[in-house]
């Protein structure tokens, strides 16, 4: 396959086609019709080999967790994606990595209704950069910088099982079931983003971020992009199973430091507690209370009401 046939391909794989797109893959740009009254929201996120993944992982699951990642910013602003582009880098042009990737990334593209509307292809060291757009009501957006004092912090799903994944796979010895540990390796590798969530929240949460560099470094985004500090209680954290068996501090450590959750974070004033647990219970999606909003600077986190240090700040590529 050359340049341009892996283009065709790519054109050629794709099932969604959306009435707003007046012009896809294959001209000069995109060219897009932007709902009236929307804001339009714009993300790009870049996994490279050997940074974000492994070189012998499956071509499917990098380009599923491309378009995740991008979609999970989308989540935390509250936006309903739309149109994606794709810059794709490789060594070479092989057969069987573009069919698994186009299947990969088609597969979560149709489930969230994407349409891939053009990008570029090069040639280099294994890398994928997805832009992505999506819309949004512009009062509803959800923003990093908007946490008011006395809003309860809450977080979707289970934290840490991505970083328990990633442990293992490093080689970490685990006692865990083959099941539990593929259920693991799942949310490592295929994260479900919490669109419809970010969606529901709109007009709801005061502010959110989604995480993925652990939740102490991406909730301190949030509290010093608002000017205001957190207690956060570590009891209250959610944990899946498989984290529920392992020695209690190090649980804590891995969902509080750990990456690549792709939950959200958020906060809602207390009166919203009602319409936030509906929305649990509608999307069939935990939403979990782990602390408040308070008014001195800082995240002060605390077990059973012991002061308690955590020591990961957060991934950094540049540290
Ligand atoms: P140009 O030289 O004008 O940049 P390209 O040959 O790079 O043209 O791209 C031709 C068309 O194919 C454009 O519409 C571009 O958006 C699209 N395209 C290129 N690479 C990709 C890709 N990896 N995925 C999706 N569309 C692509
Ligand atoms: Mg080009």
């Amino acid at each position: 396959m050359n340049e341009f046939e892996l283009i065709d391909f790519i054109r050629g794989q794709q099932t969604v086609k959306r009435d707003d797109v007046l012009v896809g893959i294959g001209d000069d740009a995109a060219v897009l019709m932007p709902p009236q009254g929307q804001a339009l929201i714009v993300s790009a996120d870049t996994l490279l080999a050997g940074v974000h993944f492994y070189h012998h992982d499956p071509a499917a699951g990098i380009a599923y967790k491309a378009m995740a990642v991008n979609l999970s910013d989308m989540a935390a602003m509250g936006g309903k994606p739309a149109w994606a582009t794709l810059v794709l880098t490789m060594p070479e042009i092989e057969d069987k990595f573009v069919a698994s990737f186009a299947q990969g990334l088609f597969g979560i593209a149709e489930q969230f209704q994407v349409e891939i509307v053009g990008g570029d292809t090069c040639r280099g060291p294994l890398s994928i950069t997805i832009q992505m757009h999506g819309f949004v009501e512009p009062e509803k957006a959800l923003r990093r910088n908007t946490a008011q004092v006395g809003d309860d912090i809450y977080v979707s799903g289970t934290l840490g099982d991505a970083a328990l994944a990633l442990a293992i796979a490093e080689g970490q010895p685990s006692e865990l079931s083959g099941q539990a540990q593929s259920w693991l390796k799942d949310r490592l590798l295929k994260p479900t983003p919490r669109v419809s969530l970010g969606m529901a929240l709109g007009g709801v949460a005061h502010a959110a971020i989604d995480i993925s560099d652990g939740v102490v470094g991406d909730l301190k985004h949030m509290l010093n992009q608002s000017g205001v500090g957190a207690n956060v209680w570590l009891e209250a954290v959610p944990l899946s199973p498989m984290l529920e068996q392992l020695p209690q501090q190090h649980a804590i450590e891995l969902a509080m430091t750990g990456g690549e959750d792709y939950e959200l974070c958020f906060t809602a004033a207390p009166s919203q507690r009602g319409r936030v647990q509906a929305i649990a219970h509608s999307l069939n999606l935990p939403l979990t209370r782990i602390g408040e909003i308070v008014d001195r600077s800082g995240l002060y986190c605390s077990l059973k009401g012991q002061a308690v240090e955590l020591s990961g700040g957060g991934y950094q590529h540049f540290e």
